[in-house]
Order: structure tokens, then sequence, then C-alpha cells
């Protein structure tokens, strides 16, 4: 019986991939496609990637995969290959991370989900195989001029904020499963218009488009590749950027620069500003929009509070951090009506 997972301490693991001197490449990629028996699928693919010295996260569900994975650069092709021998993968878009170093992974974990992006859909009737169509960055700029076209932003408010479409309606929920059901209640009445959708890597929009499909809507597309790939092929063809700002993503960068328009502003001045940070109290550690002086000022702290709290001594704060459940705080929507610091009534 062949060791489908490690058993080496993650430790090790780390430094022999630091060890490595051969570059590697990471690339992501997902597809919607039925997988009959998810374990026997997942067990098959990790004994072939394994074989190919293939790290980072895939998780495969009954309606799908969805991987982000880096591979040394000789052994690219055989990976193409492998995943293209899988005739529902065969000529998949294999996105290729830019500016990465290759050293975000260091061991290969393939789970089994119930779902590869939770929906919480439960209708079984619902059915991936029927979704929008796809649309390029090209037809996309066309397409979002026609007067008849709603265009809707599938992420969420925080990656919204610094960035998005011309036109491009924000659906005000902090998860995709709430996202769904908003966004068919919210266009209710507009049934007959073209409803396209987009995300940052498609993988949300793709299956949006294919819940608005199952609500009777009747003209859906989804941008193909996400915002990610629509900056791509702007910058190959030499298109106009119908997006403006920032595309937000979950990285050490907190986001690409599309276009050079700031387009959000300081959480605790107001100013123009649209750097994500996290607070730099680790019982915070809330994402916030922060300039560069407010940085200086609140010492990367979102609050004066936090800004107190890491003053405090060590065991002081290591006692008051107990019980607290570090969480991974994001700045919702209904936290956004927050007071800012600056004003001068306002009570922390
Ligand atoms: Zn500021
Ligand atoms: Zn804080």
């Amino acid at each position: 019986m062949p060791v489908l997972h490690n058993r080496v301490s993650n430790e090790e693991l780390k430094q022999r991939m630091l060890a490595e001197t051969e570059p590697r490449t990471t690339i992501s990629f997902y597809c919607y496609f039925p997988i009959g028996e998810p374990q026997a699928f997942r067990d098959e693919l990790y004994t072939a990637l394994e074989r190919l010295k293939v790290f980072g996260r895939i998780y495969v569900a009954h309606e799908g995969i969805n991987a982000q994975v880096s591979v040394p650069q000789s052994r690219f092709a055989a990976l193409r290959d492998h995943l293209y021998s899988i005739p529902a993968l065969d000529g998949l878009r294999l996105n290729v991370a830019v500016d990465d170093d290759g050293k975000s992974f260091w061991v290969l974990r393939i789970k089994v989900k119930e779902k590869i992006v939770a929906d919480g859909i439960n209708d079984p009737e619902f059915d991936m195989a029927n979704r929008g169509k796809y649309i390029d960055a090209e037809r996309f700029n066309d397409i979002i001029d026609d007067p008849n076209t709603i265009v809707v932003d599938m992420r969420n408010h925080y990656e919204y904020e610094v960035g998005h479409f011309e036109k491009a309606i924000e659906v005000p929920s902090d998860t995709f499963r709430e996202q769904l059901p908003m966004a068919a209640g919210m266009l209710d009445q507009d049934k007959d218009k073209t409803i396209v959708m987009y995300c940052t890597g498609g993988i949300r929009c793709e299956k949006a488009s294919a819940y608005m499909l199952h609500k009777g809507f009747s003209n859906v597309y989804h941008l193909e590749g996400g915002i990610i790939h629509y900056a791509n092929q702007i910058r190959e063809k030499g298109l106009p950027s119908k997006f403006h700002g920032k595309n937000f993503v979950f990285d050490n960068r907190l986001g690409e620069r599309i276009t050079d328009e700031v387009i959000a502003h300081c959480h605790q001045c107001g100013k123009p500003a649209d750097t994500h940070t996290n607070c730099i109290n680790d019982t915070c550690h809330l994402l916030f929009i922060q300039c560069a002086e407010c940085s200086e000022k609140y010492e990367q702290c979102c609050s004066k509070n936090c800004q107190e709290f890491i003053h405090l001594p060590s065991e002081v704060q290591a006692a008051r951090r107990k019980g607290i459940e570090k969480g991974h705080n994001i700045f919702h929507k209904s936290k956004r009506l927050r007071p800012r610091l600056s004003d001068p009534d306002h009570t922390l």
C-alpha cells in the first residue's frame, strides 16, 4: 500500500524545500467538472503529483478541483501533461504566478471537500454543468458599455473597495454563500438583461453564473480567468483598462495595481489610500486600509486601543490574550460605519 500523505515533520519539509537549488513555478487552476469518486481521484492525483515533486494545496470535490501548487521548473511540462491526460482538464488554462518565488509551499496537501467553493446551495436541482458563458477581456470591454448590461462584482467588500470595474455593482455581503441569493434578489427585475459577473480568478463568478441561470436569468456571462487574467490580457493586447485601482489578492503584497488610480480611502483619516494592512496587534489582526502617515502615527495599529495594547508589558499582553480566540478579522461592511479616529467626539 503506497503512502498517500507525508510522514516527515513540517519543519524538516520546509528546510528541504529551502535547500532546493532548482527554481519552482507557482501555478493555480480550477475546473468545475463532475468527479464521481473524489477520494479515489484524490489518491491517484496525489501519487502522480508527488512523483513530480509538486507542493501546494488542492481541493477535490464532487463538483471539481481547485489548486494552487508549485512545481520544479523542469517538471512543469510533465505536470501539465499529466493534468491534460485527465479528459475534463485537457487544455485547461494554468495560471502562472508572475512575481512569485515559488517558496510558499513545501508539502503537498490534497483534501477532499464537500465543495471547492462553499456556496450554501442545498437545492439538488442546482447544476454546475449549466453555467454562464465565458467572456474574454476584449468582449468584456465592449459588453460593459452596452446599456442593457449589468456588471456584478462577486468579491468581498474589502476587495471591491480598492479596485473594481466601471459600472460594477457590489453585492454587499461578507460571505459568498450570502452573496448568491442576495445577487439574484437584487437583480430580480432584470432577468432579461445581460448579466456579466466577475471575481478575482474566476472560480466564484463561474459558480455565481450557474446560480443566476438556476434562478431564471437568461443571459449570463462571466469573465474568464477573472481580474488576474483580464489584467494580463489588456497588457498583452494593449487594451484600455475598464478596471480601476488595485486587484486585491491574498498574498504578501495584498494587491496588484492595475491602474494608477487610488479609489479608496484611509479608514483612519479619510485621505486617498488603498494599502491594506493587518493590525499589528495580533489579538486584533484586523484587515483595513491605512495611509502611510496613519501607519506611522498609529504604529500599524487599527486603533488607539490596539496601539496601547502593543506597548503593555509582555506578561500583561499574554494574560489579556488568554481566552481571546485569535481570529482573522476583516473589515466587514458593518464596521465601515465605525467613526473615524480623527473624529473629535470619537471614544474608543
Ligand atoms: Zn490615514
Ligand atoms: Zn487592531
